[in-house]
């Protein structure tokens, strides 16, 4: 076959170049046809577009075209044309065609339309090449790149945080323990106690379940930073919002108070929202039209409205009152509780109709670093509250007082001998500084309308499930 530069169908399909030769690979989605002409749907991932191939069966016999079925892989030499069927504005008529593999039609599970969303993750090496898959996975890494430009622009630095962490004190999860040591020979002490002198770090360590404590060192020299990376939670939560592995964006900055966190964090989401919109409209479209017919306009809402600023307390009042006209919910409510999925959505779907930021939470049911109010019952914590998702970014003002930090962290038992370089913060020059987390795939949740977090990440791990 005549060797061609290769065009990428996101490109093909753009080009007014009628008449020249082309070159296009990928995978075959469908072919259809007669005696005389078939068609064949081809895909290369760079979009969620198919270019249609039409083959001549005088020029390539019927029995060449015999192994093109769903998921083989071609390599296309032909001409670019006008194309004459609707949906499609360009289409390529085929003078050769290679076949570099075949996927036998009895076993290539990517068969037939309509497969379910259980099923696919059971083969998530190979769910990747289905429209649904290839749409979210586009948008996952145009969120990434709007999340760095995002910050990029307004001066943060991207900052690495260790992955693996020696303080189990972050409070933030259930951690993953990192170890070399022999797990069929483990050396104990008189108690019972493991002993992690010979281990690897010669102390005991684990995965990061946040990178803001790290963070913070950064911001409090480079002013602001941001990680993105990833996070670990050995949470035992099988529920559609969880993962053990998920990625996470923690914005931390030197001089703001909660209030500019709150703004940062509004900007900072109805960026990435618009972002979607924008640059992935094929890809929304199709979510839209095949998923979750109301995603783009959430998505549009979203982007209208203020964010409703609302006390912890006012929120409890609102939900209270909500149960004393015979709204059930499922766990209770009263001053105190941490809420649930459930009451974040009704405050959010049912109440506002617009997502809230919850702010000055009981300081019981939040981490010993939150900054304490004078009222000594509640701290600048701020949680974003989403549609559909809940909890979609967890904040706060950090305590920046040193004597108060200490205190917190003597209450709760907190191992001081882990903690003295964050207490540290706080001895030389301290400032008053906010951040939060995201949760990327939350995120994600949000703008694709999928409904189940497994769905927004490559290969899920979750309990019982870490294959491929
Ligand atoms: P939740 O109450 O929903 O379990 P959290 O309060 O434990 O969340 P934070 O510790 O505040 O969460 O973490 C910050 C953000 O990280 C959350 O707002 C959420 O977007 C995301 N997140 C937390 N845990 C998970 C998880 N297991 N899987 C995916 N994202 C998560
Ligand atoms: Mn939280």
């Amino acid at each position: 076959m005549e060797t061609i530069k290769r065009t990428k169908i996101v490109d093909v399909l753009k080009s007014t170049d009628f008449g020249t030769i082309v070159n296009v690979k990928g995978w075959v989605r469908t072919r259809r046809g007669s005696k005389q002409i078939n068609f064949i749907a081809l895909n290369d991932g760079s979009t969620i577009n198919n270019v249609q191939i039409v083959v001549d069966l005088d020029k390539l016999g019927e029995e060449y075209l015999k192994p093109i079925t769903t998921g083989a892989s071609i390599s296309v030499n032909g001409t670019l044309v006008q194309s004459q069927g609707k949906g499609q504005s360009v289409e390529i008529q085929a003078n050769e065609i290679e076949i570099y593999g075949t996927a036998d039609p009895a076993t290539y599970p990517l068969q037939k339309k309509g497969h379910s969303m259980e099923f696919l993750r059971e083969i998530a090496h190979l769910r990747l090449r289905t429209n649904t898959f290839g749409a979210v996975f586009r948008i996952r890494h145009n969120m990434a790149y709007a999340i760095h430009k995002f910050f990029h622009d307004r001066g943060f630095f991207y900052f690495h945080t260790p992955i693996i962490t020696a303080s189990d004190c972050e409070g933030a999860g259930q951690m993953f323990q990192v170890t070399t040591k022999n797990l069929y020979n483990l050396k104990k002490d008189e108690n019972g106690s493991i002993i992690y002198d010979d281990d690897f770090f010669g102390k005991q360590t684990s995965l990061t379940v946040s990178g803001q404590l790290e963070g913070e060192l950064g911001a409090t020299a480079l002013g602001q930073i941001y990680t993105f990376g990833p996070t670990f939670r050995a949470e035992n939560s099988n529920t559609p919002r969880h993962l053990a592995e998920f990625w996470m964006i923690e914005p931390e900055v030197a001089f703001n108070d909660i209030y500019d966190n709150m703004e940062l964090a509004e900007e900072f989401i109805k960026y990435c929202v618009r972002w979607a919109l924008d640059n992935c409209k094929d890809d929304v479209q199709f979510l839209n039209d095949m998923f979750d017919k109301g995603l783009i306009d959430r998505l549009q809402g979203v982007l209208k409205d203020d964010f409703v600023r609302l006390p912890y307390t006012e929120g409890i009042k609102i939900l209270e009152e909500a149960v004393a006209k015979g709204h059930k919910f499922e766990f209770p409510v009263y001053w105190g509780v941490d809420l649930a999925s459930e009451h974040e959505r009704f405050l959010v779907e049912e109440h506002f109709k617009r997502p809230v930021i919850l702010t000055d939470y009981p300081k019981e049911i939040k981490a010993f670093y939150m900054k304490q109010n004078e009222d000594g019952k509640t701290v600048r914590a701020m949680d974003v509250l989403f549609p559909k998702i809940g909890e979609i970014i967890g904040g706060s003002e950090r305590e920046a007082d040193y004597g108060k930090l200490y205190n917190r962290i003597q209450e709760l038992n907190i191992p001081m001998k882990d903690m003295w370089w964050y207490l540290d913060t706080r001895r030389f020059g301290t400032v008053p500084h906010s951040g939060f987390g995201l949760g990327f795939e939350r995120l994600l949740l949000f703008v694709t309308g999928m409904s189940n977090i497994r769905d927004v990440i490559p290969f899920p791990r979750t309990p019982k499930n870490a294959e491929f």
